[in-house]
């Protein structure tokens, strides 16, 4: 039997007029659409030189039409590559000329400086999709294109997309997904989280992220319901088809954002059956006000591009704010120590390797930082911190990275937050580690205030004086309007380090 993941996809979806996506403008894309028009693109992306292996890098708006595109290079074999349509033409230079593929597909309005550019990097042909289902080059070829097309029969090792990570230190890097990998992971969640076909997932993510990709459409596509695809996140729209769906996927911006509306009421939410959070950290705050004012616990999960998703809080059972629930089944997660390598007893904090069907086969022609980030036994070196309760609850404590190492002594940037998130008038902070003359690193807090709240930075280190040992009180409290963040609500700590990297430089 053939490894490729279209072929169990089209075997969930029995009933061909079922609607696979509808659009907030009105377009609805049936199942039996999404079969004839991914065989058309299959052909069109053949007819341009694509082959079993090749890869289409694909920057474009969202649409169900850049699903089906996902789709037909299942069908052919070939890797599908998707790109943040907010990357620029130097950007694209890099992941272009890394990745090589065969054709780019991108969108009407930046053909003109992106052709030139894959044509130059050796790429056979550049075509165009809009968000309309009818505007750009792929569309007018496949209205003229056969439906039918022969899948390619290829083994679950075999690559299915890469994704470039999103590289806060260095060069991104392809994270190389296979067949099996994405079919494990979609598989499990789907049991998981009891998904069925009668499901609608309300669906305002990114589709060029593991989250919305493959989290959220893999897991429609294997069970064969609906999606509601959204632009983005926009609470009149989220309230306007929130009645129509049973689930929503988002990341804890959607949540607290959400918060802020009125029309976010029990009423409003009580036809919804799950509620999941991910990609970056839920505040067990947010959990807390989420399930006063819906009576919903929402569904925290934790995964990365690299392994798909590794743990889960349960779908019955306890829904622990501030942890990200148990290690998925087939998965195994561990505790190490981050020097060594030895595995750390239950309770400590440590580094989270993980292991099973779901992890990635390695980065894109990178051999050796593949190597460097496997441990010989087969397990994956994540790069966050986190630590495994006595109930097997896993709670992360945040990227390795972003460790604060003052006087010699450990900050987990965590903790630190959590005490100044609970102080009145604090709506959220990050703390950093930035250079010191002393201390190596001096923690930092950047802080935001709910609206009219008034506090001194002497305040919060007043409030802090008890609560954390001395090493991990704030040297600075910042004040700033808002926490940058990148597209899926990832604080971006190699930000907020470059800006205030002279801050005890300066005699601050
Ligand atoms: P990405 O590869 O962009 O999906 O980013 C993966 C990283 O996001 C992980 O390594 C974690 O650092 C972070 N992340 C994902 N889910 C969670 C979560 N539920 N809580 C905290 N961090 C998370």
């Amino acid at each position: 039997m053939s490894g490729n993941l279209f072929g169990l996809i089209r075997a969930a979806a029995p009933d061909l007029k079922r609607i696979f996506i509808a659009t907030s403008d009105g377009r609805a894309i049936t199942y039996g659409d999404l079969f004839d028009l991914s065989g058309r693109y299959a052909n069109v992306l053949s007819a341009c030189g694509v082959k079993f292996g090749d890869r289409v890098a694909v920057q474009v708006e969202k649409s169900p039409e850049a699903i089906v595109l996902y789709l037909a290079c299942l069908r052919l074999g070939a890797v599908y590559l998707p790109l943040n349509p907010a990357y620029t033409l130097a950007e694209l230079d890099y992941f272009i000329g890394d990745s090589e593929p065969r054709v780019v597909v991108c969108a009407p309005d930046r053909a003109g400086e992106i052709a030139p550019l894959a044509s130059r990097l050796g790429v056979t042909a550049t075509l165009t999709l809009g968000t309309d289902g009818v505007s750009g080059t792929l569309s007018d070829l496949a209205a003229k294109a056969s439906a039918n097309f022969d899948d390619a029969v290829c083994s679950s090792d075999d690559l299915a997309a890469i994704l470039y990570t999103s590289g806060t230190t260095g060069r991104s890097k392809g994270a190389m997904l296979s067949h099996g990998n994405l079919q494990s992971n979609a598989e499990t969640l789907v049991q998981a989280w009891r998904f069925t076909g009668r499901d609608v997932l309300l669906h305002a993510l990114p589709i060029f992220h593991t989250h919305g990709l493959f989290v959220g459409t893999n897991v429609i596509l294997l069970v064969g319901g609906s999606m509601i695809f959204l632009p983005k996140l926009d609470p009149d729209q989220i309230f306007r088809f929130l009645p129509q769906a049973t689930t929503m996927m988002g990341v804890p911006t959607f949540y607290v954002r959400l918060l802020q509306d009125s029309r976010l009421t029990r009423e409003a939410t009580e036809h919804i059956r799950l509620f999941v959070s991910g990609s970056a950290p839920l505040l067990a705050e947010t959990h807390a006000e989420w399930h006063t004012r819906t009576g919903h616990a929402v569904l925290e999960r934790y995964g990365m591009t690299e392994t798909n998703m590794n743990t889960s809080n349960p779908y019955d059972g306890e829904r622990v704010p501030g942890s990200v629930g148990l290690a998925l089944p087939g998965v195994e997660v561990r505790i190490t120590d981050p020097e060594t390598g030895q595995p750390m007893p239950r309770g400590e904090i440590g580094m989270i390797e993980v292991k099973g069907p779901n992890v990635f086969k390695g980065y894109w022609r990178m051999a050796e930082k593949t190597a460097a980030e496997f441990r010989p036994d087969g397990f994956f070196i994540t790069g966050d911190l986190g630590l495994i309760d006595g109930k097997g609850y896993v709670s992360i404590l945040g990227r390795g990275k972003d460790l604060v190492i003052s006087g010699g002594f450990n900050v987990y940037p965590k903790e630190v937050e959590s005490e100044i998130d609970a102080l009145p008038g604090v709506d959220e902070c990050a703390v950093v580690g930035v250079p010191h003359p002393d201390f190596g690193e001096g923690v930092t807090a950047v802080v935001t205030l709910k609206s009219g709240a008034t506090v001194t930075e002497a305040e919060v280190l007043k409030q802090l004086s008890d609560r954390l040992a001395k090493y991990k009180q704030p040297k600075r409290v910042i004040f700033i309007d808002a926490l940058p963040r990148n597209t899926m609500g990832k604080v971006q700590k190699n930000v907020l380090r470059e800006q205030y990297k002279a801050l005890y430089q300066a005699g601050g």
